[in-house]
């Protein structure tokens, strides 16, 4: 009997393939498209690759012995709860220590508001949910996080992006765009924001807008949805104050253990004022009853016995020496016109091609000469991006990135003579 091709190469091959069900699908189902990002995965996963496109955290710097003798031990002494269902708002104990981590960034807030979701991912699935009727607005920074446009897009929300600069969201531009689609009769349902160290621009929202921003948003009465994954993982000193430091009535707030931890633990959570919070626990409950517990109380035995915030440490400088790798050997290779972000944490440089280059017309040859990348179309829902691209660094060493920058500028060179 043929084998099932792998989960890569049947996302890879679903242009070619005829679906037999597609009159049968829900309208939703139309919109769920494979991002450009997961039908990378297989071709950059080649051993003699070197991947600047997907954004897996570096896990093999976390002490792994000492994580495999912490989940025995939960096993041994508590067994019988962490093989249990759980809560569906989560374990009392994990949420916390939740409310200890938020606080680095400015947050302070009441364990009875978190709800521990299937990484962030979830949380964004559960308030996309709960928010969005086929049609309304949601409005995110152009470019934005692929994996939420997914979501956006299986929702049948309509995306609409807000400029962005080196500063993050353009505070007039978010205002003048709020105003047109109310007058045009639109019904925006909230901003979707990753204002520190954006996937996939690399950009951080300076303090000064961030007050424009809850201001704008406040008035024109729009939710705000931030995502925080990367806040702890900057590389210059103290961490920024989340939005939801400075105002905890109109604000989702998420966070997550998979950058800072493993993303393999699979848990995140939301911050939610009260009465959003309880639709979240509903909503939790129907798609799966419970986060698993095992997991909770294995990444809450972490906190508890282990030194989380050296460990966060270490990462920022293992992330900051391949963040620098990545800046000198794109300043040593690449020609002129090409430009690029200068992160100050996070995983990703996002970079822009010189004129009349084109990103995804570019890959395949990419990966003919063994370097990959995520073309910037899949970060936008209207199609824009055609000269942009991702570079992330956090998953390949030092050398690789080097050699991985040194392969695309000669395929950029090659493009620019032809
Ligand atoms: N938000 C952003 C901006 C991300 O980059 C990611 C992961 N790449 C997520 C959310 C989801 O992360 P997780 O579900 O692992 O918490």
């Amino acid at each position: 009997m043929p084998q099932e091709p792998d989960h890569g190469q049947t996302i890879a091959a679903q242009g070619s393939r005829i679906d037999a069900y597609v009159d049968r699908y829900a309208a939703r189902a139309t919109g769920m498209v494979a991002s450009e990002v997961r039908a990378l995965f297989a071709v950059a996963s080649r051993p003699e690759v070197v991947s600047l496109a997907g954004g897996m955290p570096y896990v093999t710097a976390l002490p792994l012995d000492v994580v495999g003798e912490l989940v025995a031990d939960l096993i041994a002494k508590r067994g019988p709860v962490a093989l249990q269902y759980g809560s569906g708002q989560g374990d009392p104990h994990l949420r916390e220590q939740i409310c200890d981590v938020m606080r680095m960034e400015g947050i302070e807030a009441n364990s009875n508001d978190v709800v521990v979701t299937v990484g962030s991912q979830q949380a964004l699935d559960l308030i996309t949910r709960i928010f969005i009727d086929p049609g309304d607005v949601v409005l995110a920074e152009g470019p934005s996080y692929v994996g939420a446009l997914g979501t956006f897009a299986a929702y049948q929300a309509k995306v609409v992006h807000i400029a962005m600069d080196n500063e993050g969201i353009i505070p007039e531009s978010l205002a003048q765009t709020i105003y047109a689609l109310k007058t045009a009769g639109n019904r925006i349902k909230f901003l979707y924001t990753i204002p520190t160290f954006q996937n996939p621009a690399g950009v951080t929202l300076n303090a000064v807008r961030r007050q424009q921003v809850l201001e704008i948003c406040q008035r024109a009465g729009v939710l705000i949805v931030e995502d925080n994954p990367y806040g702890l993982l900057g590389f210059d000193g103290e961490p920024m104050r989340a939005l939801r430091a400075d105002n905890a009535d109109d604000i989702v707030y998420l966070g997550s253990f998979s950058k800072t931890l493993a993303p393999g633990f699979r848990v995140g959570w939301a911050l939610a004022p009260h009465a959003i919070r309880d639709k979240l626990v509903l909503a939790m409950e129907s798609a799966v009853l419970s986060h698993s517990s095992f997991t909770q109380l294995a990444v809450g035995q972490y906190l508890a016995t282990q030194p989380w915030r050296e460990q966060i440490k270490s990462f920022q400088e293992l992330y900051r020496e391949r963040r620098d790798t990545m800046i000198s050997s794109l300043e040593a290779f690449m020609p002129a016109d090409f430009t690029w972000t200068r992160p100050g944490g996070g995983f990703f440089v996002w970079a822009t091609l010189p004129e009349g280059l084109d990103s995804k017309a570019l890959l395949p040859r990419a990966v003919a000469e063994r370097v990959a990348f995520v073309p910037g179309t899949g970060f936008f829902a209207d199609g824009g991006g055609a000269r942009h691209m991702r570079l992330s660094y956090c998953y390949p060493e030092p050398e690789r990135i080097r050699e991985g920058v040194r392969r695309l500028a000669g395929v950029i060179e090659q493009e620019l003579r032809v």
